[in-house]
């Protein structure tokens, strides 16, 4: 029996992870491909996929962003305001399309991430997720009845309002755009900009995973309220630090402060904010699952 082949790409800020096969258990091959300038990566990136393409039904695309995923847009399929260098108005879509000549559908890193785990993942059988990556950036990515929620532009919701208490935690805030929104002031580069050194090298007791562990949870309160989704995912680099994920879970349920009644989170609060069961694949899984609903 010959299987269909899939390609997964997940395209971010620091590296492109690519695949080929048709799920968790069935990767062909896959590479990580470091984010230089625009031109040289893609090149990489379609490389990768040649030798296969013949065998591919398609190819999904999670990127970072922002990334416009709307299909009547003239900038469909381009990365248009990042602060990354180089990689303002970058047409990956159509740069993609050219290399590989094979059908490509795209959406969010976060989106595709999301779609990965609700196939194969920890929200597997759930109508209604939410996956949240804190890691260089931080972005959400909703997953209803299967399909990422998009609305005029894709959801951006690393850079929400939350409480900052100037007194407790002086940083000013790392986001171009916003200064202290969430992202601003809890991911990655938000910590290393406080601290002179990079958030991994703070070790587990350092005081300020408290403070981290509030505005996360502050966050997650707001999509909890608005959204209510049936389980919170949370990945990227920051929380590769298995501890924060209980500092999260009880904040929450402080916050929360009894408001909400259900068993997930008065009681089973550590099934109910969990890590990504496919930990880093997910977004490329994503991608696959991707190309699989679009052309399988
Ligand atoms: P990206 O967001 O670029 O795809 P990651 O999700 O790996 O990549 O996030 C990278 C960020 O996460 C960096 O700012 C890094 O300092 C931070 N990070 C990576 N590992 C850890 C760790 N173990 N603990 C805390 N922060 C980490
Ligand atoms: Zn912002």
């Amino acid at each position: 029996m010959t299987e269909k082949l899939f390609g997964g790409i997940e395209g971010g800020g620091t590296k492109f992870n690519c695949a080929i096969g048709s799920g968790p258990g069935h990767i062909m091959t896959e590479a990580r491909i470091e984010t230089t300038m625009p031109d040289e990566t893609l090149r990489h990136v379609v490389g990768f996929f040649t030798p296969y393409l013949s065998q591919l039904q398609g190819v999904g695309l999670g990127s970072f962003g922002p990334f416009d995923v709307d299909p009547a847009s003239p900038t469909y399929g381009y990365i248009t305001t990042t602060p990354k260098p180089g990689w303002a108005n970058t047409n990956i879509l159509g740069s993609l399309c050219e290399g590989l000549g094979v059908p490509i559908s795209v959406d969010m890193d976060v989106a595709a991430a999301g779609l990965g785990e609700s196939r194969w993942g920890a929200s597997r059988g759930l109508r209604h997720s939410l996956y949240l990556t804190i890691g260089t950036g931080i972005g959400g990515g909703t997953i209803i009845d299967g399909k990422p929620l998009h609305g005029l532009v894709s959801p951006e919701m690393g850079h929400i309002r939350i409480p900052h208490d100037r007194e407790a935690d002086p940083f000013s805030g790392a986001c171009p755009y916003h200064r202290d929104c969430f992202e601003g002031l809890a991911s990655g580069p938000a910590i290393q900009a406080r601290f002179g050194r990079p958030a991994e090298a703070l070790g587990g007791d350092h005081p300020f995973w408290d403070m981290e562990a509030g505005y996360v949870a502050h966050a997650l309160v707001n999509y909890i309220f608005i959204l209510a989704p049936e389980i919170i995912i949370l990945g990227g680099g920051v929380m590769q630090n298995e501890f924060l994920f209980n500092k999260v879970r009880k904040q929450v349920q402080v916050l929360l402060n009894s408001y909400l009644i259900h068993d997930l989170l008065l009681k089973n609060i550590d099934r109910y904010i969990v890590p990504p069961f496919l930990g880093n694949r997910a977004g490329v899984l994503g991608g696959m699952a991707l190309a699989m609903d679009a052309f399988g």
